[in-house]
């Protein structure tokens, strides 16, 4: 892939490390109200119950099912309810101190920094989000992320989400850069893979979750370590 110029990164869980910092903003706020001595339940034992109602939730929005405020009103209270607790203010103190919370830490994907430390002084970096922009740009500046990206395309400019090909076109844009001489590398199999793939960019699947979908020119890492193999 000697043609390459630009490489491309998704954020949330391909470089900063979404499901980890949320797993430790979760088990602060866990803590901080007293939980487990009020209902007996350790924080293993309640996060697996989050796990599910919140991934349950979004899969619900992305069938068009639901709306996100009612993800926000529903993931919290279906979690405690699933171990038994009817403590409904409970859950909304939970999902309004939440995303404050998350912002408190800042872990990245392991590899994360020793790839882009690699790939810097070759390539022009960028990064192609679905996050709010707010977020995101908090997520990059308090993180070690900072200071490796020429651009940074947030979904949130133009209201359209990757796999959208308008989103793409739009980073195309900003970092100047042609999509033949670009590849992406993203966690979500649709809006990273085959969203970049569609597109006419080269894609890297960064398989974390174990997957395994496959397509033709779209190889799959399963670390990020992996990536200079290609590049
Ligand atoms: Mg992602």
């Amino acid at each position: 892939m000697n043609t390459i110029k630009h490489v491309f990164f998704d954020l949330d869980n391909t470089l900063w490390d979404f499901r980890k910092n949320a797993r430790f903003a979760l088990a602060e706020l866990y803590i901080k109200h007293d939980v487990e001595n009020r209902y007996g339940f350790t924080f293993d034992e309640f996060h697996p119950h989050y796990h599910e109602s919140n991934e349950g939730l979004w899969a619900l929005i992305r069938d068009k099912k639901i709306s996100k405020e009612e993800l926000r009103d529903r993931r919290f209270k279906d979690a405690f309810r699933t171990l038994g607790i009817d403590n409904d203010a409970l859950a909304v103190i939970f999902e309004e101190e939440y995303m404050e919370t998350i912002t408190n830490y800042n872990e990245v994907v392991d590899g994360a920094i020793e790839l882009l430390d690699y790939l810097k002084p070759k390539y022009s970096l960028h990064i192609i989000t679905n996050g709010f922009i707010e977020v995101s740009k908090r997520k990059i500046e308090s993180s070690d992320l900072q200071n490796y990206f020429e651009t940074v395309t947030y979904a949130d400019e133009i209201k359209v989400l990757k796999p959208d090909p308008r989103i793409f076109d739009l980073a195309m844009e900003k970092s100047q850069a042609n999509k033949k001489e670009s590849i992406y590398i993203g966690d979500d199999w649709i809006a990273d893979a085959v969203g970049a793939k569609a597109f006419g960019m080269r894609a890297i699947f960064f398989d974390r979750l174990d997957d395994n979908f496959t397509m033709d020119e779209v190889p799959t890492i399963k670390h990020l370590d992996e990536v200079r193999s290609f590049l």
